[in-house]
């Protein structure tokens, strides 16, 4: 198991802490009420975080991500899907945004909703509502395909992108998978690979690389034999 599965899974058996540190619902509540939650600060760093690494926060840290990973791929529905990431990215930002704008914050609370235990899951009611957030998952990855979740849903995904088009804008240095196109023998072993359903052979074959949904995993590297591929930190 390479170092990346090793620190997504570690996140996935963390999770029933970790949960509340990453949910949705709790940062546009914490809005509303106009209180700073350590959510704030976590949503912040995953935006940070795409301005120099991109995606990685998705292949490395989130771990509905290693939970997607950890279930077997064995759909033949190979369609693409509308992408709703934007209508539930678009919708998650206005509500965690907006509140603040009109009113800002007038408190600090950064476990919220978590006072006395600092962990997510310390009540049978706590344990009903992991199940809730991770069996639909699930049950979409097992009906879907592999990281349905992360390529059509996501509203976390508009934290990614917005980091990833302003460390463009400003011209800032970044990871990239850099590749040598000459050597690629079209064998597509890494499109077979990629865990976001890219055609990663299309990208080397038409120099055209999708930054946006590459999340860096590095799994179509370690799919090619001939080493066309690399991930590199580039100025832009
Ligand atoms: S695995 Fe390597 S050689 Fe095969 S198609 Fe992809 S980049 Fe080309
Ligand atoms: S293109 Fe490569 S690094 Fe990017 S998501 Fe696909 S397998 Fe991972």
């Amino acid at each position: 198991m390479n170092l990346r599965k090793k620190i997504s899974f570690l996140s996935f058996i963390l999770l029933p802490i970790t949960l509340n540190y990453f949910a949705p619902v709790l940062i546009v509540q914490g809005s509303f009420e106009r209180t700073f939650t350590i959510m704030h600060i976590i949503y912040g760093l995953m935006f940070l975080i795409a301005i120099l690494f991109g995606g990685i926060w998705c292949s490395y840290i989130c771990p509905f991500g290693a939970l997607q990973e950890l279930i077997p791929d064995t759909t033949r529905l190979k369609r693409k899907l509308p992408n709703l990431k934007w209508l539930t990215g678009g919708i998650f930002l206005a509500l965690i945004c907006a509140p603040l704008i009109v009113k800002g914050f007038q408190e600090t609370s950064l476990f919220y909703h978590m006072v006395d235990t600092k962990v997510s899951v310390s009540s049978f009611r706590d344990l009903v509502r992991y199940y809730m957030i991770t069996i639909p998952i699930i049950l979409i990855t097992l009906v879907l395909g592999k990281r349905t979740w992360c390529r059509y849903i996501c509203p976390m995904y508009i934290f990614n992108y917005l980091g990833i088009k302003i460390g463009s804008f400003l011209k800032l240095p970044s990871f990239k998978i850099a590749y040598k196109s000459e050597k690629c023998t079209h064998c597509k072993s890494c499109t077979k690979s990629c865990l976001m359903g890219l055609d990663v052979e299309e990208m080397v074959k038409n120099n055209k690389w999708d930054m946006n949904e590459c999340i860096k995993c590095g799994e179509c590297i370690n799919a090619c034999k001939n080493k066309v591929l690399n991930m590199e930190f580039h100025n832009r």
